[in-house]
């Protein structure tokens, strides 16, 4: 696959959005830039991360879904028949690569129920950063229908940020004790920021509060954010900050 050609802007970390010193290769290799500012960083986030690494990361593909979820999924569905025909599809051989945008929609749709119906604490362990992702992408389908993001053409680098923020997410709900030492709650903001950025050129004007809330809701659990979105010539800037730290 072709490699990136240099972009225009230098690349930054995909964590905490300092000049990135470091790209991961498997992606580069897939012909996406993952930069990173230190090993520090891409250890961090690793955990999520790898699931769409290198052959998941062009265009970015969440990972099958595992026998456990698939098991989860067959049990605690509400709609078992839309469900059925997602796995059914999920479990033909080549569907993944012939239909990517087909095979994610159900990936996600399937993963965003499995997620929904986990309430004991031993149906924690099928949660990860991927189930969160699935989750959140059910709130950009509704800001798609809303009409407040034209979801037809969301980047794919979307779901890369997306994904980081996932682990930072997960990482961040544990307690503070738990937390690996490099997380930094400001992570969560600089993610947010990058992913409004990445929103602005397909985002409708005068809608910009739904998104604004739809990312806060997204990363309550770790940080309340404030802040809003304006208009730039050159797309939207978000005014986020920090004025409160939530969390567990
Ligand atoms: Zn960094
Ligand atoms: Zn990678």
């Amino acid at each position: 696959m072709a490699r990136p050609r240099t972009a225009t802007k230098p690349h930054v970390c995909i964590v905490c959005g300092k000049q990135a010193k470091e790209r991961c290769p498997p992606c580069w290799d897939a012909g996406v830039v993952t930069g990173f500012c230190s090993r520090d960083h891409q250890k961090l986030v690793w955990f999520g991360h790898r699931d769409v690494c290198g052959a998941n990361a062009n265009p970015c593909m969440p990972p099958p879904l595992h026998a456990q979820e698939i098991k989860w999924a067959e049990v605690s569905t509400p709609s078992p028949k839309q469900l059925k025909w997602s796995l059914d599809m999920l479990a033909r051989p080549d569907f993944r690569k012939h239909s990517p945008d087909a095979a994610r929609d159900c990936l996600f749709r399937v993963r965003a129920v499995v997620d929904e119906t986990l309430i004991s604490p031993e149906q924690v362990s099928v949660s990860h950063p991927s189930c969160i992702l699935a989750r959140w992408n059910a709130i950009f389908s509704q800001l798609g229908e809303d009409g407040d993001i034209q979801e037809d053409d969301l980047p794919h680098e979307l779901y890369h940020h997306l994904q980081v923020l996932a682990t930072l997410v997960y990482l961040g709900r544990k307690p503070v004790s738990h937390r690996p030492k490099a997380f930094k709650t400001e992570f969560v903001v600089d993610v947010v920021k990058r992913t409004l950025e990445l929103l602005a050129p397909i985002h409708t004007p005068g809608e910009s509060t739904k998104l604004f809330k739809a990312l806060r809701t997204m990363v309550k659990s770790v940080v309340n954010l404030q802040g809003e979105i304006g208009r730039r010539e050159d797309g939207m800037t978000g005014r986020v900050e920090v004025y409160q730290i939530g969390g567990r």
